[in-house]
């Protein structure tokens, strides 16, 4: 098994080649088709996010060993398992990453991202910049019929991820209005899905002229400079009842809380870094929801893979790379450089 890893933080990944893991009672051992590369990879192989003023979380902190293999936009098939895994050798699907512990009360609820002791493929278990990986358990391969496993690769998390922060804003009219700030690779997945969720018409915001034009082909009704407040303001004529931050920094969680109508609701979903202050007694006083949204379920997973191949939405740009080249892609990334998804594939 060929694996790109995390040998030292802040530092390029280094392939390293061990022989394949043997699955073990409910356990799974699939071969990688494709691996999509995520912003947070950049975070995990830094190894810390930044909680502003100075404070950072660190992935030593939270118990993650190295070397570890990155990587948690999986699709794949199965080509061993253990003597207890209910699946067939051959199936195919999409890995979900986000898994718990299975045994504290959360897990038990199926509600697994809520769990204190996670143990997600990628982050804390070894995980898709690689040629193969261990599953815990096969209900995490979630089968995605007859797409092409590039292209349903990114919906492990950046789709996921999208859906989920949209199902976290309560149901709207065709008159309201979806604040969505940030259209990079996760916001864009939340304009092309929004209609799956919500009669809301969707408006952007972003800092790049390019991503507000990406915006509007994705299916925002409109897209905006953060400066363009006023034009903003009447385009929506104090009916914005909702607003996902897939940035998550200051100025634009902000925006955010500032824009929103009362009752709306702030869904809080990039970790670019930083911290907001609020005005205590404007919570109360507008009825202000605040929520943070991080991945989602395998719940989740599974509708909104069933939305993806009934082919109501229009799915994400997707484009293919060898594993070998993780690094750049990483790079490109960080650097901004990157329209739609990168996929690597042994
Ligand atoms: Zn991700
Ligand atoms: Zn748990």
């Amino acid at each position: 098994m060929k694996s790109y890893q995390v040998v030292e933080f802040g530092k390029p990944l280094e392939l390293r080649e061990y022989e394949n893991p043997i699955p073990k009672d409910e356990e799974v051992l699939i071969k990688i088709s494709a691996c999509g590369v995520c912003h947070s990879d950049i975070h995990l192989t830094d190894g810390f996010f930044d909680l502003g003023k100075g404070k950072r979380i660190t992935l030593a902190d939270r118990g993650t060993e190295l070397p570890f293999t990155p990587g948690h936009e999986i699709t794949g098939e199965v080509v061993s398992k253990g003597d207890n895994a209910a699946i067939n050798i051959g199936d195919k699907g999409i890995v979900f990453p986000w898994i718990g512990c299975q045994s504290c009360s959360a897990c038990d609820k199926e509600q697994e991202t809520l769990c204190e002791n996670p143990q997600y493929l990628g982050a804390r278990l070894n995980g898709g910049y690689s040629d193969h990986i261990i599953i815990p358990n096969s209900k995490y391969l979630v089968s995605y019929g007859g797409l092409d496993p590039v292209q349903a690769a990114p919906y492990a998390c950046s789709g996921l991820t999208a859906y989920s922060a949209l199902k976290k804003i309560p149901n709207s009219n065709s008159n309201e209005f979806i604040l969505v700030i940030g259209a990079g690779g996760v916001g864009i997945n939340g304009i092309l899905l929004a209609s799956s969720v919500h009669k809301a018409k969707i408006i952007a915001i972003d800092i790049d002229e390019n991503k507000i034009k990406e915006a509007k082909k994705a299916g925002a009704i409109a897209a905006f400079s953060p400066d363009q407040l006023k034009e903003i303001k009447e385009f929506c004529n104090g009916k914005i009842v909702g607003a996902i931050d897939f940035v998550g920094t200051q100025n634009t969680s902000t925006f955010a809380v500032n824009i929103i109508k009362k009752g709306g609701t702030v869904v809080v979903v990039g970790l670019y870094g930083g911290s907001l202050s609020l005005s205590l007694p404007l919570i109360p006083m507008r009825s202000l929801n605040l929520k943070g949204s991080y991945v989602g379920e395998l719940s989740e997973l599974k509708e909104l893979i069933d939305i993806i191949k009934n082919g109501s939405v229009k799915l994400i740009n997707v484009k293919t790379q060898k594993l070998s080249t993780v690094n750049e892609a990483m790079n490109d990334l960080r650097n901004g450089k990157v329209n739609g998804r990168i996929i690597l594939q042994p």
